[in-house]
């Protein structure tokens, strides 16, 4: 791709230009164009101005060859320069004969991730925007190792005894033909089936996906690395997460609050048990947890005798057409509900509650009277509370959010969570973002050490 003397760089998807100190751009004219936005973001603010001189001409052509070989995998990039020993460039042409790559990358449908099937985590492709906490922490969580003398971060999956789950591989070769094998590692615990559509081969060479059958379960939390190689050399690889399956029962309730089962009828039509339970199992089989519902009919938690006390105490207000929790009386509406109703310890208990929880007062985007709280469900107890979102709707995904705090999970936005991320910039189940979908490998793991799992 590309003429002598020009480079062109195109990827289907992303591409990223990493660096461990600067990236510097010499041109005659430096021309951008986006299809939507320009983003730029620095620490200490974005500079226009004087740029550092460029480097004598010479100097130039060798470092924009430089630049081509430096492109990461991730990038479907087929104008590599060719490399010599040392690894560093050997020619400024993007002509020449290429060498000999494999690097082998895993993905999965996109029925995996929607439904739980099992949990497949790979470290966010804008990681180094959108993590607060410490980047290397982070980089550590995936085993990283070098794969064409590029950084490789295999990723998570979890899988259980007698489970065979399916990866899809994306494959780099420069020359395919020169391969003798490219497979994963043995081990003890796994058995892999390489295919070519409904035909089985003997490694990834011509194989679009893997099938990996588990026969044991891992005694140790960490879970193991596999990795790909291809004659002998690292290709790739995957984490694996097998710790013997937890289970814990769960009982429902709808909260009566008007009385006449108002509540109940309008709770009745929001959720059936049969989309509790596809939820709690979306959400929570990657982490190896099964949660048994106890009771198929939501039991009845009756305040509807406190209903005009907690009005004339302001902790539920009335709005335009609807009535709602006031933000800062919420722990009021719950102390109300714990007075009703005793949640045994050793389950979880998860509260369905036919009101939104709003901030009066509060300035929200569109200058509005009123901002919406999410949930109120507190951290690690085993009760959650599941409450109407601002359109008066009962989301799925936010149930699962609020059964995930009860379990233990802090938002991704949490200091106090195990990394830290920018808000709303993830689709994981504890972020705000309205799509929620999937959990990381180390919320698995602080799941399954929620006390109360048998
Ligand atoms: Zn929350």
């Amino acid at each position: 791709m590309g003429k002598k003397g020009q480079i062109i760089k195109i990827a289907k998807g992303t591409m990223s230009d990493i660096a461990q100190n600067d990236i510097n751009y010499y041109a005659k004219n430096i021309n951008t164009y986006a299809g939507i936005s320009i983003n730029e973001t620095g620490k200490q603010g974005v500079f226009f101005g004087t740029p550092e001189p460029a480097p004598p001409i010479e100097n130039l052509q060798q470092d924009t060859a430089q630049d081509t070989a430096d492109n990461t995998p991730s990038a479907s990039d087929q104008a590599t320069t060719p490399q010599n020993e040392s690894g560093t460039t050997s020619t400024t042409s993007v002509d020449d004969e290429k060498p000999k790559k494999c690097i082998i990358e895993f993905s999965v449908k996109n029925k995996v991730i929607n439904d739980g099937t099992f949990g497949f985590d790979t470290i966010p492709s804008n990681y180094n925007t959108i993590c607060e906490s410490n980047i290397q922490d982070l980089e550590n969580e995936y085993n990283p190792f070098e794969v064409e003398s590029e950084q490789y971060f295999p990723p998570w999956v979890s899988i259980r005894v007698g489970q065979t789950i399916i990866l899809q591989l994306n494959k780099t070769f420069n020359k395919k033909d020169e391969y003798q094998s490219v497979a994963f590692e043995e081990h003890n615990d796994f058995s892999y089936r390489y295919m070519k559509g409904s035909t089985e081969v003997t490694d990834m060479i011509e194989a679009k996906e893997v099938h990996i059958t588990c026969s044991a379960n891992n005694e140790s939390p960490d879970g193991t690395l596999i990795k790909v190689k291809a004659d002998g050399a690292d290709a790739g690889g995957i984490n694996i997460w097998y710790p013997t399956p937890k289970t814990i029962d769960l009982q429902w309730h709808f909260v009566e609050i008007t009385g006449n089962d108002k509540d109940r009828s309008a709770l009745e039509d929001k959720l059936k048990i049969r989309h509790l339970l596809s939820l709690l199992e979306k959400g929570l089989k990657p982490s190896l947890i099964d949660i048994n519902v106890t009771n198929n009919v939501a039991t009845i938690v009756d305040i509807t005798a406190e209903n005009e006390r907690l009005k004339r105490e302001r902790v539920i207000k009335k709005s335009d057409n609807h009535h709602y929790i006031e933000r800062e009386m919420k722990q009021d509406f719950v102390a109300t509900i714990r007075q009703n109703h005793n949640a045994p310890n050793n389950i979880v208990t998860l509260y369905l509650v036919n009101r939104s929880c709003l901030i009066t007062g509060a300035m929200g985007e569109e200058g509005g009277r009123y901002q919406v709280v999410a949930g109120f469900s507190p951290t690690g107890t085993g009760i959650a509370y599941g409450i109407l979102d601002g359109e008066q709707k009962l989301r799925h995904t936010a149930i699962m959010h609020e059964v995930m705090h009860a379990l233990g999970l802090r938002h991704t936005f949490s200091r106090q969570a195990v990394h830290t991320f920018a808000d709303k910039k993830t689709k994981n189940y504890m972020d705000y973002h309205e799509t929620k979908k999937y959990t990381w490998k180390w919320q698995w793991a602080k799941l399954h050490t929620y006390q109360h799992l048998q």
